[in-house]
């Protein structure tokens, strides 16, 4: 059996810039895995390059998802295999409803995935997105309204949480889904990403602080520094980070 997600020493370029270099991770099926790291580590270039951003060139190294070259696929293709991406900065898209956007994005997606099963009728789309807003304690109608336009920084992380929900990716790759929420918002967000937890899915949660962690426990924790993977453990790793920082890395954080 192939891993769910296998990379190996993977190295990402923004221009002529290095940034990512040698990072090599395996992800199976059902694992939920976190990497942490200073600002500036470059672990949104690692999740953006798996997803397929074009700013983002691979210089060297290998990713296959579920036995396929990743590097080889559309980022539609890729999320049609069932990658996910939950953008640190979510982009607003005007003229564009978040319902409407999740419905093609759903309907594209599970096309591909169940060929032989029927399309879900907008109705019953619509029963499910509001019973998933409600288990986010979304304002049902921001389904109504322009994707991410005027959202608040919290109403922006629940949409991608929305969009994890109603998908159901294999894997998720969280970018910094826990930055600007308040707890009552992360406990939400939190029991979310919990609900989906099953053989069939596994996550890579990019975060920044371990407050995220204690409610969404990792099966490994994984410490991001220049670019590279420095060291992995189990979720002890993650309580030693939020109390000594990175400062045993070289590195010291005013923020
Ligand atoms: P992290 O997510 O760990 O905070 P990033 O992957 O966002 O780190 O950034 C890693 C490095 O790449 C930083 O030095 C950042 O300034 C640089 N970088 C990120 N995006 C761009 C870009 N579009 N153009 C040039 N440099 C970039
Ligand atoms: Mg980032």
């Amino acid at each position: 059996m192939h891993p769910l997600l296998s990379i190996q020493n993977l190295n990402v370029s923004i221009g002529t810039k290095e940034v990512v270099q040698g990072v090599s991770l395996t992800i199976q099926k059902g694992e939920v895995h976190a990497i942490m790291g200073p600002n500036g580590s470059g672990k949104s270039t690692l999740a953006n390059a798996l997803m397929g951003h074009p700013a983002y060139t691979i210089t060297q190294g290998t990713a296959e998802f579920c036995g396929k070259n990743l590097l080889a696929m559309e980022p539609h293709e890729r999320a049609q295999t069932g990658l996910f991406l939950a953008f640190q900065y979510p982009r607003s898209v005007a003229g564009v409803s978040l319902r409407s956007f999740l419905f093609r994005a759903y309907n594209a997606q599970m096309a591909k995935r169940n060929p032989e099963k029927k399309q879900k009728s907008p109705i019953r789309f619509q029963k499910l997105l509001q019973e998933k807003m409600r288990e986010l304690r979304m304002d049902p109608a921001l389904a109504e309204r322009p994707l991410n336009e005027g959202f608040s920084g919290g109403e922006k992380k629940k949409a991608e949480v929305l969009q994890l929900l109603m998908l159901r990716p294999l894997l998720a790759l969280m970018d910094e889904t826990d930055s600007g929420l308040d707890i009552d918002a992360l406990q939400v967000v939190a029991e979310g990403i919990n609900a989906m937890r099953s053989p069939e899915f596994a996550a890579l949660i990019i975060t920044h602080y371990a407050r995220l962690l204690a409610y969404v426990q990792p099966d490994y924790v994984h410490v991001m520094v220049r670019g590279s993977i420095v060291e992995s453990g189990g979720r002890e790793l993650a309580d030693r980070l939020e109390k000594e920082g990175y400062k045993r890395y070289g590195i010291t954080e005013s923020a």
